[in-house]
């Protein structure tokens, strides 16, 4: 990705676990890494098709000024959101909040906090085989585009399947769903069943009837085996109605363990029920 910096912006805020240093304040230093696709805009010598940097700049001036945190890291996480949110061909950036006349009682040069943060591409399994299925998918895909920290949105067609696990029930409506988020795995995955919760979700049998399921199948390329949180999922590769609306919205998306495609795995799959 191509780079856009801004080095040691000057900023005097009252950021500081202190009463002293919310009153008084203090100077503050910025850099920030832009991380973005400056090609277009350099082709065409058009600032439209970029990041202005001195809207960036005068964004963050204006934001740790009219805020007041006890934390750098704080005041570095809330920046980061606002340029996330504001200027939408970003797709990450590395944010330093340098901080020289902290109140240590040493002699020093500065103390910083560096945070690096983005939008994360991540592919949702979405099913429901109790009640009004449709609605509550329907429901659970506004829900996820009304969400500030999600964003592209895009949904599969939803396919009726039988349901899986030997359990007897109501057929599935399934389908895949692809986004970009800023929340982390473990947010999102609290969000889902948030989502979850709302649509009456009850947990009771295993592989269960349910009104609404919600599953992080990709998450870039993060790999997590705990017990609460296993990404990729670990079933995938053997669940037809998880690859087949995935691989409408990314046929060739890798995963990152099995270094196979979701359309090979589909393939796969099928031959192996033929
Ligand atoms: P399966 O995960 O095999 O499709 P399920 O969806 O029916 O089964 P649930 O009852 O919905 O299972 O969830 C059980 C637990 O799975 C949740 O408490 C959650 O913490 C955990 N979990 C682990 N990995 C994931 C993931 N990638 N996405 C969603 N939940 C996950
Ligand atoms: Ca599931
Ligand atoms: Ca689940």
């Amino acid at each position: 990705m191509d780079e856009i910096r801004i080095e040691n912006l000057e900023i005097y805020a009252g950021h500081g676990v202190f009463e002293d240093e919310n009153r008084l304040g203090q100077p503050f230093f910025v850099d920030i890494i832009l991380y973005t696709d400056t090609r277009a805009a350099g082709e065409r010598d058009d600032l439209s098709l970029s990041t202005h940097y001195g809207e960036v700049s005068h964004l963050v001036n204006r934001f740790l000024k009219e805020h007041t945190y006890k934390l750098i890291e704080t005041a570095a996480e809330k920046t980061a959101e606002q340029i996330l949110f504001h200027f939408p061909l970003v797709q990450s950036l590395d944010l330093e909040i340098r901080k020289p006349k902290a109140p240590i009682g040493l002699p020093f040069g500065s103390v910083s906090v560096k945070i690096h943060r983005g939008w994360k591409k991540v592919y949702l399994g979405i099913g429901s085989n109790l009640g009004d299925k449709e609605a509550y998918m329907e429901n659970a895909v506004s829900r996820l585009k009304a969400d500030k920290k999600i964003r592209a949105v895009r949904t599969s067609d939803w396919i009726v399947t039988k349901p899986y696990g030997g359990v007897e029930q109501d057929d599935f409506l399934n389908g895949a769903i692809s986004l970009q988020t800023l929340y982390s795995p473990s947010e999102l995955l609290h969000l889902l069943q948030s989502v979850e919760k709302e649509a009456g979700r009850e947990r009771k049998i295993h592989w269960g009837p349910r009104t609404l399921d919600l599953d992080i199948l990709f998450y870039e390329d993060f790999i997590s085996d705990e017990a609460d949180l296993m990404v990729p999922h670990p079933d995938m590769q053997n669940r037809e109605f998880v690859l087949r609306p995935l691989d409408q919205l990314c046929p060739y998306y890798q995963h990152p363990l099995l270094h196979k495609t979701v359309r090979q795995m589909l393939k796969e799959l099928e031959e192996k029920h033929r």
